[in-house]
């Protein structure tokens, strides 16, 4: 009888020890739009080291996005980066169509990349207006695009919007939070439109995240925080740790969501 129970639980230990190690996304192909620094960066991480190839772009980060692309390889993962201007229609599809030759396919799109126009609408220029859109809400929309005519059914399209969609506490930000309120809307009409593919299209929506965009000792910081639950910035992780669950098999019956991770922010 002893010997039985030391096989069991030999068993035990062999068949969780391949457990922890079976990586979900294994064999999945993922594109990041913006993916050179901050929430970006921590998806791609995230992303290759639960098995996925992925590529990302940037719009001027050369050395970080290179070494990215390194640090990846050298984990065993398998990532590239490529130069592609969210704002120009065609670097954007060039840059999808690489990766679905590069990897042979495309299963899961992120689009991340994201501007923070700032300044009240009495001085704010129409340039800014017009970036901000071109790439939080028109890249979204050729992203998606291209990719619905390579991604497989049961693919994924995440985007990263933000809380400031539905709350915007503080003044300068009304061209920021209009973009991101886009992204509801773009994103809950896009599920219908793949949902017979089982593609599902989500929104992650950050609270405060540490990042270059906003710093978590930035001049705004102590008042961001205060109107928080939690009394701290969100990790980048945190926010591709969400993106990750949606990408993953967990998530097929998530799609036209929009999902706050926020500190209590919203609450
Ligand atoms: P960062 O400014 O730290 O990083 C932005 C990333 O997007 C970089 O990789 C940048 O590339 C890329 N990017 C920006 N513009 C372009 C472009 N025109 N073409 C291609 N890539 C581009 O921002 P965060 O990581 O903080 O933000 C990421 C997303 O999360 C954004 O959509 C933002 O709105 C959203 N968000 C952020 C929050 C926060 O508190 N940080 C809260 C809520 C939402 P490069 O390095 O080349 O410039």
């Amino acid at each position: 009888m002893e010997g039985i129970a030391r096989l069991v639980s030999m068993i035990d230990e062999i068949w969780s020890r391949h457990m922890s190690k079976t990586k979900f996304l294994q064999g999945k192909i993922a594109f990041v739009q913006g993916g050179s620094r901050g929430i970006g960066a921590a998806i791609v991480r995230r992303l290759a080291a639960e098995g996925a190839a992925v590529g990302f772009s940037y719009a001027s980060s050369v050395e970080k996005a290179e070494a990215l692309a390194d640090e990846v390889r050298a984990a065993g993962g398998r990532a590239y980066a490529i130069r592609a201007d969210s704002a120009d229609e065609a670097a954007v599809r060039q840059a999808l169509r690489d990766v679905v030759e590069r990897f042979g396919g495309l299963d899961i799109l992120v689009n991340n990349a994201g501007v923070l126009p700032w300044g009240s609408i009495e001085a704010l220029p129409l340039e800014a207006f017009d970036r901000a859109m071109a790439i939080n809400v028109r890249s979204v929309f050729v992203a998606s695009q291209e990719a619905a005519r390579h991604i497989g059914d049961g693919g994924r399209i995440i985007n990263i919007g933000s809380v400031n969609a539905d709350r915007i506490p503080v003044a300068g930000g009304a061209v920021y939070a209009m973009s991101k309120a886009a992204l509801v809307g773009l994103t809950k009409g896009m599920a219908r439109d793949l949902g017979p593919r089982h593609i599902t299209v989500n929104n992650v929506q950050p609270g405060p995240v540490d990042t270059d965009m906003n710093p978590a000792d930035g001049e705004s910081a102590a008042r961001l925080r205060a109107l928080m639950a939690l009394d701290r910035y969100g990790r980048a992780d945190e926010i591709a740790g969400l993106v990750a669950y949606l990408a993953g098999p967990e998530a097929g019956y998530v799609t036209g969501a929009s999902l706050n991770i926020d500190g209590g922010f919203s609450a």
